[in-house]
């Protein structure tokens, strides 16, 4: 199968493989050996040779040793990397140990690190701690759809040394706030002549998925995904992944078999399966979350909507969503009327919903940021980051719609009746 001319959905159900790879089998077996047999011993020196040497050779290397690559993994980056429009993917166990393995593969002492804010809580955590141990600096953007901004932390971070990555999160949780990765991606190219070596642009592409944002496409050099939320998007599994450029992603595969931090046999079959349902529990997702945000804007004990498709005409926010994002995705926040006691006793009250953080899975999840997302941000940087006692995150899934809107309006009417209760008995 040629991916050319064909679509996301056809390419999610086949792309890259051949039932005669197995017996005829229609789908891809689980392949769970940890070692592979050479054929002689001339041949095992060449197999060595050929990963070892050149410029990331081992991509399509025959099988050595699961850690190194598998005939699950490199199925499913091959899938991946057609679903990105990518040359070249790399999976890992999970989000994390893709982003961290990226950092360390692109990063030297005495580096600085540009990124956006507010970040994913791991990647603000290694930023700050392991990084930042090792003499590599994070400069917070404050606007990601400024130049100026841009310009004014890579400043403050040449002042510490070059910058080696510049890491973006668009949109971000839970302000789905936006960072123009074009404008980005050319600010590294004016980097790159002022400091004789471009930075990396990786961009954390988990919020909206391959789906509806191909940072690839702007400028990115490494597109970053955590495979644990929609593309896995059944909440039984944790990985990760990377596209971009052989060039850019051959170091951090190499850095992942030597951390060890590869996809495993059975999640890599998992996530085959997850990949061919993707676009249709996205557009069912995204469609019921379109029409929930719609009735909590309208409901009278709700603050506030943050969600992508309520971006104000005009705004610089929404001519940046418009060139750069396909939809605005099935996660999102609300802040309730009231606070940390109105928001708890919604929660309490629901009965579809379940109350778990993360997202992109089936089941429709909702969480209080502040005491659980957002539990280490400190009280003031919470509410910069517009995340108050109000704040509610919920993850839509592909229940019916009209089931999920009346667990929502059962709770926020109990909640209503009872505050009203409680003033006219105080009254
Ligand atoms: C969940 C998440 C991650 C980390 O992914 P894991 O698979 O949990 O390691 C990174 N970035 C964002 C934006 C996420 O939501």
């Amino acid at each position: 199968m040629e991916p050319e001319g064909l679509h996301p959905d056809t390419l999610a159900v086949g792309f890259g493989y051949d039932p005669e790879d197995a017996y005829g089998a229609v789908k891809p077996p689980i392949v769970l050996s940890s070692t592979f047999a050479y054929p002689s011993a001339e041949a095992a020196k060449d197999v060595h040779r050929a990963y070892f040497d050149g410029p990331s050779p081992e991509r399509d290397a025959p099988y050595i040793y699961a850690r190194l690559d598998h005939p699950g993994l490199s199925l499913l980056q091959k899938r991946l990397a057609v679903l990105d429009g990518a040359e070249d993917a790399a999976a890992f166990a999970s989000g994390m140990a893709a982003i961290s393995a990226t950092m360390f593969a692109h990063l030297k002492p005495g580096d600085s690190v540009l990124h956006t804010a507010p970040l994913y809580g791991g990647t603000h955590g290694l930023l700050h701690g392991p990084l930042a141990g090792l003499g590599i600096r994070p400069v917070a953007i404050a606007d990601g759809l400024s130049r100026e901004s841009v310009a004014a932390a890579a400043e403050t971070a040449l002042a510490h040394g070059p910058v080696g990555v510049i890491h973006v999160e668009s949109p971000a949780n839970p302000t789905a706030g936006i960072a123009d990765i074009a404008m980005i991606a050319a600010f590294a190219g004016e980097l790159a002549e002022r400091q004789g070596r471009r930075p990396v642009v990786s961009v954390d592409n988990t919020f909206l998925g391959s789906l509806l944002q191909k940072p690839l496409e702007h400028g990115a050099d490494l597109c970053i995904t955590s495979l644990t939320k929609y593309a896995g998007g059944h909440s039984d599994l944790l990985g990760g992944c990377l596209t971009g450029s052989l060039e850019r992603v051959g170091p951090v595969r190499m850095l992942r078999t030597l951390l060890g931090t590869h996809m495993d046999p059975f999640t890599s079959w998992l996530l085959l399966r997850s990949l061919e349902t993707f676009p249709l529990r996205n557009g069912r997702a995204n469609a019921n979350a379109a029409a929930i945000a719609a009735f909590l804007r309208d409901h009278p004990m709700v603050a506030g909507v943050t969600y992508l498709g309520f971006l104000a005409d005009g705004s610089p926010a929404k001519a940046v969503y418009d060139r750069q994002c396909a939809g605005a995705g099935s996660t999102f926040s609300f802040r309730i009327r009231g606070g940390e006691a109105e928001a708890f006793a919604m929660l309490d009250r629901l009965k579809v919903f379940r109350m778990a953080v993360s997202l992109g899975g089936t089941e429709s999840l909702i969480c209080h940021s502040a005491t659980t997302t957002h539990y280490l941000v400190p009280p003031e940087i919470r509410r910069e980051v517009g995340v108050d006692d109000s704040t509610l995150r919920i993850s839509v899934g592909i229940e019916h719609p009209g089931d999920l809107i009346a667990d929502l309006a059962q709770a926020l009417a109990a909640v209503g009746t009872g505050a009203k209760s409680q003033t006219s008995a105080g009254s």
